[in-house]
């Protein structure tokens, strides 16, 4: 399922370094022969490159603010998309002024009004 967060566990297994990629209920298990450190330093490097997008808050609202029949769930506030930045680490207050140049005053708005005119590729601002 899209837009659950990702967490990684790495760590020393026999001889080896093992990472385990916990991802909702599916868990994938990588093995390297390298030492410890070299391996969270490039795991590192590979999550400072992964930016979240606003494709990202778009998929996860879609789960979030509607009902199984589609019907909108929304309170007529941004709740949800500012529960998505506290957990994504972003910039909330710049995300809001960005989806109401978009005309998305509240969740369900980001589905309706801004998904379509938005460019959902470009990164979330992360908090400084
Ligand atoms: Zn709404």
């Amino acid at each position: 399922m899209r837009g659950q967060n990702k967490r990684i566990i790495i760590e020393e297994y026999g001889i080896r370094t093992r990472a385990l990629e916990i991802f909702g209920t599916e868990i994938a298990v990588f093995e390297y022969s390298h030492p410890i450190e070299r391996v969270k330093k490039e795991f590192l490097k590979l999550y400072e490159e992964v930016k979240p997008t606003y494709a990202e808050l778009v998929d996860w609202m879609g789960v979030e603010a509607f009902d199984a029949k589609g019907n909108s769930k929304c309170d007529t506030t941004l709740k949800r998309t500012q529960a998505f930045c506290e957990k994504a680490g972003v910039d909330f207050e710049a995300v809001k002024a960005e989806l109401e140049n978009y005309g998305a005053y509240c969740d369900c708005e980001i589905i309706y009004n801004a998904i379509d005119i938005m460019d959902t590729d470009q990164p979330l601002p992360l908090r400084g």
